[in-house]
């Protein structure tokens, strides 16, 4: 007989299970679930390598899932006849965390605190480990479909676990030739998991939803005289009235991870030349890692309910990669491998299809219950936005889903259309701020002009506005135009009451200022393009814009940021010609021995437009020296 080898949990195992014993769940029941969802995906997985290899279930071709307990040595056992384990895989799959989801769960984890640390489990699940929740010991049994060897894992959860090869009698639990037997010992807290009435509403509440009969009772049942404590159809195949909300989130959560609810479901049938089901949910919350580039969709590729992989490329645009469900397709072939799927033309369709469907459903949600898709937009809003630079077909309904902050109402988020009904008369751009931080846009000295004026500006603050802006140059024919950039003549609208009495007479005219303006462009030649006087400031005594032909302001910062790029473009500075300070610069022109005086102050003037920009400025050190003597003349005079 093979030598017992005696290893220990990867690093991350050992805290997790320490997690999972203190308070993780406050509902145990789950375990059953993680169990039972398991020996389902590995039914799946072994249906559908049988497909290319029908020998692999010769001699047994119905899957089922076993729940059995034993009173008398106080276990529970989970069975299936799915596609197994060999020795290899059961030390990595239940001695190390493999799953993507869950390392960077563990990764959170040590940042997070106390009650936060259950909220993010709960958002990711711990599938197999819940186990020691209810037991105190556990052994696993498994044979891989085709091989030849059966294997038993056993561990009490604390430091490791053990694996050898199993002897005679232990792999008589196995049904026929493979699967995979989960034996709790359950602990003394956990006997009620001893009860088949328990086990009965346990299995109906959470796995209801599972393709595979469920059968509760005897370990040698025939199943010809059984019923299955679950309805077996697959939950999509359905129909949509007689799903209840609550099976709904249980099939969510078995296709998912966690405890997360559904906001909206889209569950529908598309007949015709070609035919297939999806059931689709869009979470309430953000997954940890929507950012994470090497993050795929999780929608399930079934053809005629034989599952085929969770990671169908084509399927789902990159830009609703957080939904999460089922599509069933009737006309693909059941043997197409997984490298074919990519560039069928059929995968073509159903993703547009189901694009089409959702940005719909999203849109009916904006317009009946606002609240709900407000909530939607503050989690994948930003990413519902990468569409509108690749995704043409469906831009109008993007369009008219997007949301944005704007100088209209604090803090509320506007649409388009909104916008667009509140432009003023002779309007005919919709005007935007870029920036990360919105605080920072709300006091930006460029929107002074257009809020004196009642002119609406929304707030661009995901990156990816600024780029979806490069392709998207209208909504319903108006442009987009940023207010950090280029000429734009406010005075042909008016301003509001409130703020008439000051800047009705052109100051310009003023031959001081001119004089100024050439002295400030002098002194800075070298670093802005051009100094002219503003129509955007009202209280802020100046202002950087970028040129007509030129790329906006945050932009270029995006560009020189990320793809070291530098346009070498000049910026303009603009000058408020209305502003106490600058009526009060143009006046000493006229004196003699104003000169550093002056050019101090264009330097101090145009450093202070970078500060505001939340711009570094290049040489801080000339700044402190400027404004030393600027404070120290004030102080004297
Ligand atoms: P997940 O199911 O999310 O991958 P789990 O902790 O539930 O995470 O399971 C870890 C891995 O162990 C699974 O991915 C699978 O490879 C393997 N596994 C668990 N249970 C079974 C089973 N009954 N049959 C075959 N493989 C299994
Ligand atoms: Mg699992």
């Amino acid at each position: 007989m093979a030598k017992e080898e005696k290893l220990n949990f990867g690093a991350d195992v050992s805290r997790l299970l320490d997690i999972v014993a203190h308070a993780l769940y406050s509902n145990r029941d789950v375990f059953l679930r993680e169990l039972i969802s398991n020996a389902s995906d590995a039914c799946d997985k072994l249906r559908y390598e049988a497909i290319a290899k029908p020998e692999l279930i010769q001699d047994n071709a119905d899957f089922n899932i076993r729940v059995f307990k034993d009173t008398t040595d106080r276990t529970l056992n989970i069975i299936d006849n799915g596609i197994g384990m060999n020795h290899d895989e059961l030390v990595e799959n239940l001695g190390t965390i493999a799953k993507s989801g869950t390392a960077a769960l563990m990764e959170k984890i040590d940042g997070a605190a106390g009650t936060d640390k259950v909220s993010l489990i709960g958002q990711f699940g711990v599938g197999f480990y819940a186990s020691f929740m209810v037991a105190d010991k556990v052994t696993v049994i498994s044979r891989k479909a085709g091989e030849d060897k059966t294997w038993l894992w056993e561990s009490d959860g604390k430091t490791g676990f053990t694996v050898r090869e199993a002897k005679g009698k232990e792999s008589k639990i196995l049904p026929g030739t493979r699967g995979t037997a989960v034996m709790l010992h359950i602990n003394n807290d956990a006997s009620d998991y001893l009860i088949d009435d328990k086990l009965k509403h346990v299995i109906s509440t959470y796995s209801d939803h599972i393709n595979f009969p469920i059968y509760l009772g005897e370990p040698d049942g025939n199943e010809e005289d059984e019923q299955p404590v679950n309805a077996v159809t697959a939950l999509w195949m359905r129909p949509k009235e007689e799903i209840t909300a609550e099976q709904h989130k249980e099939f969510f959560q078995h296709i998912g991870f966690g405890v997360d609810e559904p906001l909206m479901t889209a569950h529908w049938r598309v007949e015709g030349k070609m035919e297939y089901t999806s059931l689709l949910y869009v979470p309430t919350m953000r997954p940890m890692d929507l950012y994470d580039p090497s993050r795929r969709h999780s929608v399930r590729l079934y053809v005629k309910r034989v599952f085929i992989t969770d990671d169908c490329e084509g399927l789902i645009y990159p830009w609703l990669r957080f939904l999460r469900g089922v599509v069933d397709s009737e006309d693909l072939p059941l043997n197409i491998s997984r490298e074919m799927l990519q560039h069928n033309p059929m995968i073509d369709k159903i993703r547009s299809g189901i694009a089409k469907r959702v940005l719909g459903d999203l849109n009916k949600m904006a317009e009946n219950e606002p609240d709900k898709f407000g909530a939607f937009w503050g989690q994948f809003g930003a990413v519902l936005k990468e569409g509108l630079y690749d995704a043409f077909e469906h831009r109008d309904a993007l369009l008219k889903a997007a949301r944005f902050y704007s100088t209209h109402e604090d803090g509320a988020l506007t649409s388009l259309s909104d916008y667009a009904s509140r432009m003023k008369d002779g309007q005919e751009t919709i005007y935007y701020l870029s920036g990360e931080k919105l605080d920072t846009l709300k006091n930006s000295p460029q929107l002074e002009g257009f809020k004196a004026r009642g002119i609406e500006v929304l707030f661009f603050t995901d990156t990816i506005d600024d780029f979806w802006l490069q392709t998207v140059l209208d909504y319903d024919g108006k442009p987009f135009q940023s207010v950090t950039k280029g000429n734009i003549d406010l005075d042909r609208f008016e301003k509001e009451k409130s703020e008439e009495k000051q800047g009705d007479k052109d100051e310009t005219q003023d031959s001081n200022l001119e004089a100024l303006k050439k002295i400030i462009a002098d002194t800075l030649e070298e670093e802005v393009g051009e100094v002219r006087f503003s129509k955007r400031l009202t209280d802020s005594p100046v202002c950087l814009i970028a040129g007509d032909n030129e790329v906006d302001l945050r932009m270029e910062r995006v560009l020189r940021i990320n793809q070291q790029y530098d346009s070498g473009a000049k910026r303009v500075l603009e000058i408020n010609p209305g502003h106490a300070l600058i009526k009060r610069l143009a006046q000493l022109t006229e004196g003699a021995a104003a000169d550093t005086e002056l050019s101090d102050a264009a330097w101090l003037l145009l450093d202070q437009a970078r500060i505001i920009q939340g711009e570094p400025i290049p040489d801080p050190s000339g700044f402190a020296r400027r404004m030393s003597r600027f404070m120290e003349r004030g102080l004297a005079a």
